[in-house]
Parts: C-alpha cells; sequence; structure tokens
C-alpha cells in the first residue's frame, strides 16, 4: 500500500483532515472526521476497558507477581510550572533545529538527512546527473542550475553562484586523493560555495540553502495563565499526561482504598511544538497518549517491568496488528536512562518509513523512583500561614521538588519507602495510524451484475470499527425499508451502525467495506416470505440468512463473542 493511497482514503471517507484546511491548513495539526472520531475513540475505549475497569478479565501474560488494582484520573492540560522544572521537561526537553538563512524554514537537525533524501530537488538533480556522481559532469550541472534548479532549489549555492561553486568543485576533484564522490558529498560540495573558508554545508532539503548551526529549540508550548503576561504567570501546556499522575500519586493513595501494587491511568491531550511535524498523523504538535505510571515495590520492578512489556505488546496483537509489522525492541544497555534496568519500544513498520525501519508506537519504561524522588525533593519552611519550598536569596526555589514527602507505607509489612514505576506511554493517534494501516486492503469483488471489480476495504477487529453492522433494505419499496428501520432501531441501542437506503444495494456495501464496517445485513424479497435477512462479511464476503428476530443476538456473537461463522 503507498502510504498517499491511505492518506487519501482518510480524507474521502471522513477519517481524517488536516486542520484548518480551508485557511490553508495547519502543519502539525489534525481533524477526525466523523468515522475517524470512531475510531480512535474504540481505540481509547479498548485501552481503557482492557487497562483499566478490566484489567483483570483478560488472560494475564506469565510474569505478573500478584495482583493488583487500576484505577484512572484526568487532570489538567496545565499544570503548575515548577512540575516541568522538576521533570526535566523546562530544561532538557529540547531538540537541536538549524534553521535555513534562505527560505527561514526550521528542520530538526537529526532529520535533515533523511528529508533530504525524500526532497524534490534533490531527487530532481540526482536524475540529472544520471545516478553517475563520482564525475560530476559540470556541464550538465550548470545547465541544470539555470533552468530547473532555478525554480527547484533558489537557495542552492550552484544556482545562486554557479560558477564559483563550480570551480571549487572542480579543484577539489583534482585534489581529492580518492575518485570520486558520494551524491551527500555532491549535495554538500553544491550547497557550499567557498569550502575552504565555510566547512562543506549539508542543504536546505526545501530550497537548497544554508542552514544554521543546529541550537536548542524546546518542544514546550507556552501561555500565559491570568490577565498580565510575564514572566511570573507563564505556564506550558503538558508535552506527556504521565507528570500529572505523579503529582496525585499521594492524592490517590489517601483517597482510595488502592494498595502498591496499583496503577494510574490517564488518557488526553499532550502537546509538543515539534520541529518537523510529518508523516500524516505520526509526529503532530497535538496528540493524545495513554499512559499508565504503575507503582511497585523496588524488589519486584523488574518482574513487573516485563510483565507491562508483554502485557502491552500482546493488547496490539488482539487487535489485529499481528504480523511481522509489529515489533517489541528492547533498548540497549547504552540506551537506558541512569535510573532504569529496561525500556522498550513497541514498534510498527509504518509504509512511510524506508524498508526495515520501524516507527515507535508505545514506550515501556523502568523508571525507577526517579519521578516520585524528585517530585519530592525540596525542604518545606514557613512562610506566613503557608508551608512552601525553601528559597534562595534571589527568592528562587532552592530545590525543584515540591518537598512533600511522597513515599508509601505498607501497614501490613510495616515497610515504609518510594515505589518503583513502570510505565507504559502509548499514543492513542500512533496506533490509530498503525491500526488504518494494518487493516488497509485491496482485492477484488463482484459488483451488483456479478463482474469482478478492484474493491478497497479496511480490515479492522470487529471492537475498532467504527461502525460495527449497516442496515439495508435491498430496494425502496414492498415493506423493505420498514422492516430494515426496526431491525436498525433495534441494534442501534446496543451498537454503532448505519442505515442505508441509497443507491444499488454493491455500492452500499462497497461503501461500508471502504469504512470496515464488518457486517451488513440485508432486507431482502425472502425476508417478506421466509423472515430471514441476508447477512454478509466483509472480509470473506461470504452470506448468510439469519432469521429477523435473531439480528441482534447474531451480532453480539460476531462482534463481542468471535468471528463470523465458516
Ligand atoms: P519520538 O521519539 O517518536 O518523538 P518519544 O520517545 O518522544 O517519541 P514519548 O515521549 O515516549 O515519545 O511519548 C510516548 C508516546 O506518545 C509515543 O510512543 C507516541 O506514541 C506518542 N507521541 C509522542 N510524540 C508524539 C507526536 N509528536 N505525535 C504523535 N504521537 C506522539
Amino acid at each position: 500500500m503507498e502510504m498517499d493511497q491511505l492518506v487519501a482514503l482518510c480524507k474521502r471517507r471522513g477519517f481524517l483532515y488536516q486542520s484548518s484546511e480551508i485557511y490553508g491548513g495547519l502543519n502539525g495539526f489534525w481533524d477526525y472526521g466523523p468515522m475517524g472520531i470512531e475510531l480512535k475513540r474504540n481505540i481509547r475505549e479498548a485501552w481503557w476497558r482492557d487497562m483499566v475497569q478490566g484489567h483483570n478479565e483478560l488472560s494475564v501474560p506469565a510474569g505478573a507477581v500478584s495482583p493488583y488494582e487500576m484505577v484512572g484520573i484526568d487532570t489538567t492540560i496545565i499544570l503548575h510550572p515548577q512540575v516541568w522544572k522538576c521533570s526535566g521537561h523546562y530544561d532538557l526537553f529540547h531538540d537541536m533545529m538549524q534553521t535555513c538563512r534562505q527560505c527561514k524554514r526550521l528542520f530538526r537537525a537529526d532529520h535533515v538527512g533523511e528529508m533530504l533524501k525524500e526532497s524534490a530537488w534533490a531527487k530532481a538533480l540526482a536524475e540529472a546527473t544520471g545516478g553517475d556522481v563520482s564525475t560530476p559532469n559540470s556541464e550538465g550541472l550548470l545547465k541544470w542550475a539555470k533552468s530547473k534548479g532555478k525554480k527547484l532549489a533558489p537557495g542552492l549555492a550552484l544556482v545562486r553562484a554557479p560558477e564559483v561553486t563550480l570551480a571549487s568543485l572542480a579543484k577539489h576533484l583534482e585534489q581529492a586523493s580518492t575518485s570520486g564522490l558520494s551524491f551527500k558529498g555532491l549535495l554538500q560540495h553544491l550547497a557550499t560555495e567557498q569550502p575552504a573558508e565555510t566547512g562543506l554545508q549539508t542543504p536546505c532539503p526545501e530550497c537548497g540553502g544554508d542552514l544554521t548551526e543546529p541550537r536548542e529549540f524546546n518542544l514546550m508550548f507556552e501561555t500565559h495563565y491570568g490577565a498580565v503576561r510575564d514572566e511570573s504567570n507563564k505556564a506550558f501546556l503538558r508535552p506527556e499526561t504521565a507528570q500529572g499522575i505523579f503529582i496525585n500519586f499521594k492524592n490517590v493513595v489517601d483517597s482510595t482504598r488502592v494498595r502498591v501494587p496499583f496503577g494510574i491511568a490517564q488518557m488526553g491531550k499532550s502537546f509538543r511544538n515539534e520541529i518537523t511535524p510529518r508523516n500524516f498523523t505520526f509526529r503532530s504538535r497535538e496528540f493524545e497518549q495513554m499512559e499508565i505510571e504503575f507503582f511497585c515495590h523496588p524488589s519486584t520492578s523488574a518482574r513487573w517491568y516485563r510483565y507491562w512489556r508483554d502485557r502491552r505488546y500482546r493488547w496490539y496483537v488482539e487487535l489485529g496488528l499481528a504480523g511481522d509489522r509489529l515489533r517489541l525492541r528492547e533498548h540497549e544497555q547504552e540506551e537506558l536512562s541512569h535510573y532504569s534496568c529496561g525500556t522498550a519500544d513497541i514498534e510498527y513498520a509504518f509504509p512511510f518509513l524506508p524498508p526495515g525501519e520501524f516507527g515507535e508506537l508505545e514506550g515501556i519504561a523502568h523508571r525507577g523512583d526517579f519521578d516520585l524522588r524528585s517530585h519530592m525533593e525540596g525542604k518545606l519552611v514557613r512562610k506566613g500561614d503557608e508551608l512552601v519550598v525553601e528559597s534562595d536569596e534571589e527568592g528562587k526555589p532552592r530545590y525543584r521538588g515540591s518537598g512533600k514527602d511522597l513515599s508509601y507505607f505498607d501497614d501490613l509489612a510495616k515497610e515504609r519507602y518510594i515505589p518503583h514505576v513502570i510505565e507504559p506511554s502509548a499514543g492513542a493517534d500512533r496506533a490509530t495510524l498503525a491500526f488504518l494501516c494494518e487493516a488497509y486492503r485491496e482485492d477484488a469483488a463482484p459488483d451488483e451484475n456479478g463482474a469482478m471489480k478492484p474493491r478497497t476495504y479496511l480490515k479492522f477487529h470487529p471492537r475498532l470499527a467504527p461502525i460495527k453492522a449497516a442496515v439495508f433494505p435491498l430496494v425502496r419499496k414492498d415493506g423493505m425499508p420498514e422492516v430494515a428501520q426496526e431491525i436498525y432501531t433495534e441494534l442501534k441501542r446496543h451498537f454503532n451502525v448505519m442505515y442505508d437506503e441509497k443507491s444499488a444495494v454493491g455500492r452500499r456495501y462497497r461503501r461500508q467495506d471502504e469504512v470496515g464496517t464488518p457486517y451488513c445485513v440485508t432486507v431482502d424479497s425472502q425476508t417478506l416470505v421466509d423472515g430471514t435477512v441476508t447477512f454478509r462479511d466483509r472480509d470473506s464476503l461470504k452470506q448468510w440468512r439469519v432469521r429477523r428476530e435473531d439480528c441482534l443476538k447474531e451480532l453480539f456473537g460476531l462482534i463481542v463473542g468471535g468471528a463470523a461463522p465458516c
């Protein structure tokens, strides 16, 4: 499947639209249409149901060390700014960024190489060189610079000052001890007028221009609360939902009957001012996370880490990401933070990535007691009626944390300790995108005249499908619409179903296939004779008859209870 086909289907059938499209769009922001929101809601609900409310209902992989509890929470998007200082996001949550001096675009420094490979002007230049860059043809390059290059790469040194750039390239080749250049090397020469003075530059993937040196760029969106906009009331949109959980750990322990080990789950919007949002919704600036902080005794944390890693992987498999496009990747020892004894990523081979490359869907991290300990740090002093964290001579907090005791007391074991944390952190939008990519199928199916025609369908797991069933009358007469409406009304009380009586039934089937509706129920002339309706399975195209009063039971069996009958 080409990514373009999926993007087109998402737009055509109401899964995803570019945000603010009528105003030219807003890069890195996406809107979910009527089908998309149902799909994403189903993913979120499956996560909440399986991980929180029904966490102990599903088969549990080996490794669970004891029964445990799970509760949910919903914290605010804007938290006390000190939270982000304490978590490290204020100082450390940045990417290295480069700006193009010519077109002023921003790039994440570690994305430039990859973006250059996809760049339209670099591809056109590669074509013009005929693939042979070892002995670049100056005449050909000059011609390209004065024609196509002017339009495609106006910032490239070769285009701005062709003679100077080509002369320095020729000089380099003359002096080079080894023969030839790589394509990347050639691009760097063509982007640099005087390499001796500036050093070779990697060109801007957009226009070929000069990029600034990489510099730090904090990814948090800033805002202000209250009427005055100054440093004292600056706040941030949360870049992750996790911190809202940590700062409420004590509240949850004190206000519920949970005992360690237990988990707190939260899902909601997070915001990151990504420098180069791209790959459809994969890297967005506003997105939704589904995060769990699981608190356990330090002595059992390694086992709990393995438990959550395996459990979260199986969740994706059970919902349909079953092939070799999904993998679980343990981080190497060198990749781990100093406090962690394990981190794994669940990754998916998205079609927009080069073959063999995977993108992160979810990270499962053993975080030790790092977060609770950081939020505890500090010494409280009395200021008037309040207890506040001790500040230095300039009035700034001397410590980053709250100064509050966030340890846990186990009253049965009579032991006080700071729990260790396992954090499975997933993205709802990346999961939605992966389920869409995995579901996309093309085959041939008979049309209403029995001729085989190409068909596109989305093979969603029934739990995730936006619409569970569509009910049709074969024709709009002979009382069929009335019977179909009755069935529709009954099913609708329990499932998201759709009624459609417009156009030929074959076309209605195809419309449902394209949005991934697993079952269609058709009232036809036989219904009027024997009271049965046709059930049709999206994937196998198999049809079978069901008594009209059994439709709900049948659908329950199919959606909740398993697959279609063979
Ligand atoms: P990446 O390395 O891809 O930027 P990350 O390691 O920074 O991701 P985490 O901070 O671990 O991501 O966030 C947890 C999850 O949140 C990710 O696995 C992903 O599913 C989701 N996520 C993070 N950033 C984005 C984004 N910009 N757009 C969409 N989803 C995101």
